[in-house]
């Protein structure tokens, strides 16, 4: 058995250590701060005499530390010293916790069971066992497990050796160890076997933000940031907020509205420019088809493909003479008809537009070309005209 210190000690960094065994290039010691990997949460990292620790697992009792590669001084016998990533540990502490202090909430107040949990790089997620919850709940839930954090209770871990012994406790779930275990107790609010280390008070997991919650496999999963990955979202999005404050000259009592009525504005003058493109599109429409005898053709120099398309279309409502419009701008040409003419614009280009580096596509009555070059795209125009 490897002696686990980062159970009772979880706040020692560093020690010393004997090595027991070398096994499938990883390093068995008589005791460790490493905690493995379990319960959802990835193992912790650090340092095996300067060596990086990259990851711990436990086999039967015995933790296995992989190494990038071991030094040949050490074997059977050495002694080594043993240095922890803090950051890391002390992130995996107040997110593990704070899904402790959640869960526990969640079942003592709302006889809701949590059936997983996942400790991600970015954010943390708990399968709550209820298929639909609301949104008031889940504020409530997170209103709940603050006030335990701002209660500063303390967090303590009882070792029993027997089931028996592990069954007086109140637990929020049934024991999966039938010996040797550890009880993870939050007096109020949570109760359970649990082998990870874990902060001494609620205070130090720090704000519990629930950032969102989905329907899963019939459950809700509740995604969840604690301590300074709740303080780097509230700074991140602080900091949105204040860009969007200036964007929108306003303050975040006020930004929602001023949105609203930025968005109303913005509407208000694509309806107008709707409008204008119309009655621009039927004064070209009279232009162009006055002119024209056995197709509407004609060349812009500054038209998107959008617009493109919105003047063929309005053109073609005009007249049952088919209409080829192309612009300089983004080098298309749309070709479309009422139906009445035995254009095939679709084939067209297919046949023609295709094989001379244009791409585009379309139905019988309306189709549109693309090319990487002006003159290109003229000719395609020319060939469109000829085989009217
Ligand atoms: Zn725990």
């Amino acid at each position: 058995m490897t002696d686990k210190l980062f159970q009772n000690q979880p706040y020692l960094r560093e020690c010393t250590a004997e090595v027991t065994e070398i096994r499938d290039d990883c390093i068995i010691l008589n005791r460790t701060i490493f905690a493995p990997e379990a319960g959802g949460q990835s193992s912790d990292t650090g340092f095996i005499n300067d060596i990086p620790m990259l990851h711990a697992s436990e086999h039967d009792g015995l933790i296995l530390h992989k190494t990038a590669g071991i030094p040949a001084g050490i074997g059977p016998g050495s002694t080594v010293t043993l240095k922890l990533d803090w950051d890391l540990r002390f992130d995996h502490m107040q997110n593990h916790c704070g899904e402790h202090i959640l869960s526990g909430i969640l079942f003592t107040r709302y006889g809701v069971e949590n059936k997983g949990f996942h400790l991600g790089s970015e954010f943390s997620t708990l399968d709550a066992q209820i298929k639909n919850m609301s949104e008031e709940m889940l504020s409530e839930l997170e209103r709940e497990a603050n006030l335990a954090v701002f209660s500063s209770i303390p967090v303590s871990v009882d070792f029993v050796n027997t089931k028996e012994e592990a069954e007086k406790y109140t637990l929020r779930k049934p024991l999966k160890v039938s010996e040797n275990i550890s009880i993870v107790s939050i007096p109020g609010i949570d109760c359970v076997a649990c082998c990870c280390p874990h902060p001494d008070n609620t205070s130090r997991v720090g704000m519990i933000k629930i950032i969102r919650a989905e329907k899963y496999k019939g459950m809700t999963r509740i995604y969840f940031l604690c301590g300074m990955r709740a303080y780097e979202d509230y700074k991140n999005k602080h900091e949105i907020i204040t860009i969007l404050n200036k964007k929108y000259s306003s303050d975040e009592n006020n930004l929602i509205e001023n949105i609203k009525i930025h968005d109303n504005k913005a509407n208000s003058v694509r309806q107008e420019l709707y409008s204008m493109k119309s009655r621009f599109a039927a004064i070209e429409a009279e232009r162009l088809i006055s002119s024209s005898e056995k197709a509407v053709i004609f060349e812009y120099d500054d038209l998107s493909l959008e617009d493109l398309k919105f003047y063929a279309k309005k053109i073609s409502e005009q007249t049952e003479l088919p209409v080829i419009l192309s612009s300089t701008a983004c080098n298309t040409v749309i070709l479309t008809h009422s139906g009445k003419s035995r254009l095939e614009c679709g084939r067209l280009v297919k046949d023609f537009a295709c094989g001379f580096g244009g791409k585009g596509g379309g139905s019988n009555t309306l189709a549109q070309a693309l090319f990487s070059d002006t003159e290109v795209m003229r000719n395609f125009v020319k060939i469109a005209f000829m085989s009217l």
